[in-house]
Order: C-alpha cells, then structure tokens, then sequence
C-alpha cells in the first residue's frame, strides 16, 4: 500500500515522502482508514512503529478537509508523558505539515512560562503538551481547550505509570466538545489503561500493530 491510496493530501504526501517515508508502516495501515472516518481508535503500538504519524497523518488531514472559518483556539490536542516525546512528536508535525499552511506549537514543563504564552496566542492547529504544564495554563486561563475537535493520548501507559491519570481527565473535560480521541499505548494490558480508555474513548476500534 502506499500513502497516496489511503487518500491523504498531496501536501502530506508529499511529506512523507520528503522524509524518507515510502510506504505507511502496519500500524499507519491499520490506524488512518479508520480514524478518517471518525472512530476512536485504541492502538498498541510501541515505540518504533510509526505510531506518531499514525496519529498525525489522519488528523491533519482532517484539519486540511475542515479548514477552520475563523481564527481560534487549537482543534487538535496531542498530550504526552514526557517533555522529550513532546519535542519529537512537535518535530514530526512540523515536518508532515511543511507544506500545508496549519500551525503547531509545544507546551511542556521546563521551557520559560513567557516562551509558552507566545505560542499558545498563535491560533494554534496542533498543541503537543505535557498534561502538568497544560493544566496549569488552563488553570490560568491562558490556554483554551473549547474548540478541541480531536483529543490524542500519545504513550497512555506511561503518563499513567507517572501518575497523569486524573490530570488527563481533567484536561479532557475542558475539551467536552471534542468529536474523536486516539489513544495509544505501548501495551493494552492492565486494568489502569482499560479503564483509563473507557473513561476516554467512545466505542473504539481496537488496533495492534
Ligand atoms: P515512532 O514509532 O513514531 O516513534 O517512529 C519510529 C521511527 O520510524 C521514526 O524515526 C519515524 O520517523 C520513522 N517512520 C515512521 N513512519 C515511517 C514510514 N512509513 N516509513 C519509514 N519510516 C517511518
């Protein structure tokens, strides 16, 4: 299979292509198709499978089929365990939309709180989190998470193991009026990431790469 018959843009495939990609790995083939239809996807898939576009590619093609009509606060929501997987989750979508005209931005703890506010005035597309730091913000107000279309849960076993479980829910309460959430996670085994996924998710296709 290749990228062009999942029916990405040609901007994305283009990408992809650029970044030496040349066809989607299982994972990709399994996730993309459904999550362009709109289901919620539960997905193992650990470290190396090409999980990070697996999520990115269909939800920027989502932002690319709905372009947004104003500008406005962010519609796809990526939160990671760690400030290291934020910044490689945030180099990746910024390489897959090199050539669209979507705009991406990081959040996590340990980059200056002023650093943070710059970017989360940027009528952002994608925002890359850490759950800790995002919270704060909308604590603060300073971030909105009202026109969140498409929550993603990138490495759920491990913000769980790091204690992020209540955090998340939190954060995904702020973002009630989200249409799609995909949830990845090393292993699907254990009762904390099953019932974390039932808290989250709504009727998912379950996916192992
Ligand atoms: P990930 O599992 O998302 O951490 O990806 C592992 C590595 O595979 C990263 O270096 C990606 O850039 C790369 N990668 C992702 N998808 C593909 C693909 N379809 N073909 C070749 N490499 C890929």
């Amino acid at each position: 299979m290749t990228f062009e018959e999942l029916e990405l843009d040609e901007t994305l495939c283009h990408a992809v292509a650029e970044m030496g990609y040349e066809t989607p790995t299982s994972i990709q083939e399994l996730v993309i198709p459904h999550a362009m239809d709109g289901r919620d996807i539960l997905a193992s898939a650990p470290t190396g499978t090409g999980k990070t576009a697996a999520f990115l590619l269909p939800a920027c093609q989502f932002l690319l089929d709905y372009p947004r009509k104003q500008p406005g606060a962010t519609r796809i929501l990526i939160l990671t365990p760690t400030r290291e997987l934020a910044l490689q989750v945030y180099e990746q979508a910024k390489s897959i939309t090199k050539h669209t005209q979507l705009v991406c931005g990081v959040i996590t703890g340990g980059i200056n709180y002023g650093t943070d506010k710059e970017t989360l005035s940027q009528n952002l597309d994608i925002l890359v989190a850490t759950p800790g730091r995002l919270l704060e913000h909308i604590e603060k107000e300073t971030a909105d998470c009202r026109d969140i279309e498409c929550l993603i849960l990138d490495e759920a076993d491990r913000m769980l193991d790091m204690g992020f479980s209540s955090v998340v829910n939190q954060i995904a309460t702020e973002a009630r009026w989200r249409k799609q959430n995909l949830l990845f996670s090393a292993t699907l085994e254990g009762a904390g990431v099953k019932a974390f996924a039932k808290d989250i998710l709504n009727n998912p296709e379950v996916v192992e790469a």
